[in-house]
């Protein structure tokens, strides 16, 4: 029986986190059991700007109609950026719901009816009136890792949601919906919405499929919870430390740690993210121990001035600055290389490309999977994809 959820509860098996427990079922017990060891993660600033930029979304939705997001936007005391984000989530939003003039459901908390333990919240579903087309739309507003429209996370939502319009696990072939569209909103990794679709259901079986993946690793999880299944879904697991594996790899990194060989660095570099995220998490630790009263050389917590901003009494603001400056107050200026790409549209700016150049900076090191690094630090001429990517890259920077 599908249930509502308080929001801020947090599943065992976490439909958000679906990528690491699918293939490792184990993940779940080891990060449980690191929470109880290490206390729960203290999120990140950027996870408390991911979550506050998403609760403006959902205030904006819920509170304004559709044909006022935009104006409502535009009016919001936020930086470009994240008006830019948001206008990119609220429009593919708008998009689909106009196209199946169908229904929006907000941060849907849902609960499985094949296990009370499995859950999540998707942040905006759209289903057509006759339930013949679902569109899940998920929003990353961090730089983090970017999300395929086709990851567990966002199939882990489908499934939800498909339960919890039925009530029920079973999904008949005559009511399933005959599309299911994906959609991840990541402004910081592209300029568009990317959308996967599972077409034709229950043809092509997608239902049937994940749920029984779904199901089996939940039974694993149960039957054999000492099992952990290393991989590359392994990076940034809070539960390395307790499965065994994160000490096995420290040694490991120690090992390594002159840098005299080549396999050496290679080593090296392959666990970049892993020793990134212990600093991360020596980071977060510190800064509860301090504020508990401990004390750790060099370091302290303070809270950091933001950037200066005017304050909200407009007219007395205009008022003074005209006094003082008369029109000097007004900034007039060139748009910048990527105001002015992302205004025309990735790929459309020939003309303006052009007119752009780019300086050589120093020699450093690139990832060949970064394409943003890739791209940055091309010596050659771009040849015409590689420059629209270019322009999407910088698109999404703005
Ligand atoms: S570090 Fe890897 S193997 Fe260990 S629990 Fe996490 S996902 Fe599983």
């Amino acid at each position: 029986m599908m249930t509502m959820m308080n929001e801020d509860e947090h599943s065992l098996f976490a439909a958000s986190d679906s990528d690491g427990w699918i293939p490792c079922p184990a993940r779940v017990w080891m990060c449980k059991k690191a929470d109880e060891k290490y206390g729960p993660e203290p999120p990140s600033s950027a996870a408390i700007e991911g979550t506050r930029v998403h609760m403006v979304a959902s205030y904006l939705m819920k509170s304004h109609p559709m044909e006022e997001w935009g104006p409502a936007i535009l009016a919001l005391d936020e930086s470009d950026e994240v008006k830019n984000a948001l206008s990119m989530y609220l429009d593919t939003v708008a998009h689909y719901k106009r196209q199946l003039s169908g229904i929006m459901h907000v941060e849907l908390r849902c609960v499985s009816c094949i296990d009370a333990d499995f859950g999540g919240t998707p942040d905006v579903v759209v289903q057509s009136i006759d339930f013949n087309t679902v569109v899940i739309i998920d929003f990353k507003y961090g730089s983090g890792k970017e999300v395929s429209p086709a990851s567990y996370q966002l199939q882990s939502y489908a499934l939800l949601h498909l339960q919890d319009y039925f009530n029920s696990v079973e999904i008949s072939p005559n009511n399933c919906p005959e599309k299911i569209i994906l959609v991840v909103v990541q402004p910081r990794h592209h300029s568009h919405p990317k959308v996967k679709r599972i077409i034709k259901e229950p043809a092509n079986g997608w239902y049937e499929m994940y749920l029984r993946k779904v199901k089996n690793a939940i039974m694993d999880a149960r039957a054999r919870p000492d099992d952990c299944v290393p991989g590359p879904h392994c990076e940034w697991c809070r539960g390395a430390f307790i499965c065994g594996r994160g000490k096995k790899v420290a040694v490991e990194l120690m090992d390594h740690s002159e840098c005299e060989t080549l396999s050496d660095v290679e080593f090296i570099l392959q666990h970049e993210n892993f020793i990134k995220s212990i600093i991360y998490k020596a980071r977060g630790a510190a800064k509860e121990l301090i504020k508990g009263g401990a004390k750790i050389d060099g370091y302290e917590v303070r809270s950091v001035l933001g950037r200066r901003k005017w304050a909200p009494n407009t007219e007395l603001v205009e008022e003074t600055l005209e006094r003082l400056f008369g029109e000097d107050m007004w900034d007039k200026k060139l748009i910048s290389p990527t105001q002015a790409l992302k205004r025309i549209g990735a790929g459309k700016g020939c003309e303006v490309s052009q007119l752009i150049v780019r300086e050589m900076g120093e020699e450093k090191l690139v990832g060949i999977n970064d394409q943003k690094e890739v791209l940055a630090a091309a010596k050659t001429p771009l040849t015409p994809s590689e420059e629209k990517v270019v322009e999407e890259l910088a698109c999404q920077k703005n």
